[in-house]
């Protein structure tokens, strides 16, 4: 990892700084070319936001992925959406590996442990609520308004606690890619179960399954992939289960 990290720096193979003139969308592209990617990123709130910092890890995750993927078989593309954010909601919650190499207060420290766990568990309830509410919009027999469409919005974020999530409307994905955000739940339960291994077994087994995932390819069956690299299968409440006794256990008792 250290080795494709090094290339990125000194090919300069991304564009990370903040300005008001940039897309606050971050991505990592393919370029086709001995297997090279790019990251481009723009920090929403200045320097010093943990979210800022977790979404290079993010992105990261993906440029890993992409460049070992190509440079093992050459161009075969993601894979399956739902793995690919394995790779990448899983590396940003392996990063409290780093945490002690930063020039941080204990208390920062802390509050970048918390957040990687308290932004995961909200993804994956924002998935919940939006493919909830996807899932009604395209299977009722009612008549979709916008009033209905609010209507039904605010009783699912009530219904799932989190009453101030964005409204669906800023959801570009509801637009561009339907029935995508199912995705942000079923990758954040693997990724949350890699944090847990990190901690029950150390971070050497957890980057030995992070690296046995990356190699696997994205192109091989969901459910398979994860069985193969040794992670559970995120549909069966045992996981959940299991991963929010130790969260709860652990850390919030
Ligand atoms: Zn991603």
């Amino acid at each position: 990892m250290g080795r494709v990290l090094d290339k990125m720096l000194d090919c300069g193979l991304y564009n990370i700084d903040p300005s008001s003139d940039k897309s606050k969308q971050g991505y990592t592209c393919d370029l086709h070319t001995n297997a090279d990617h790019f990251i481009y990123n723009c920090p929403s709130s200045g320097s010093g936001s943990f979210y800022n910092l977790q979404t290079m890890w993010h992105e990261f995750g993906h440029y890993y992925y992409g460049t070992v993927t190509q440079e093992k078989h050459g161009y075969i593309g993601w894979g399956s959406e739902d793995l690919v954010e394995i790779e990448s909601i899983g590396l940003t919650c392996l990063s409290h590996s780093a945490i002690d190499s930063f020039d941080w207060s204990a208390l920062q420290k802390k509050g970048y442990f918390d957040q990687i766990i308290y932004h995961q568990i909200g993804r994956a309830v924002a998935s919940g609520i939006v493919t909830s509410f996807e899932r009604y919009c395209y299977t009722t027999s009612d008549t979709l308004t916008p009033e209905l469409l609010d209507s039904k919005w605010s009783q699912l974020t009530t219904e799932f606690g989190m009453p101030y999530l964005y409204h669906y409307s800023t959801i570009m994905h509801l637009y561009a890619d339907p029935c995508y955000y199912i995705s942000y739940g079923t990758s954040t339960v693997p990724a949350l179960e890699l944090f847990m291994k990190s901690e029950q077994e150390g971070m050497t087994s957890a980057f030995a399954i992070y690296q046995k995932l990356v190699d696997a390819t994205n192109n091989g069956g969901f459910k398979t992939t994860l069985s193969q690299v040794g992670l559970s299968n995120p549909f069966s409440s045992n996981i959940i289960t299991a991963i929010a006794n130790f969260l709860t256990s652990t850390y919030y008792s």
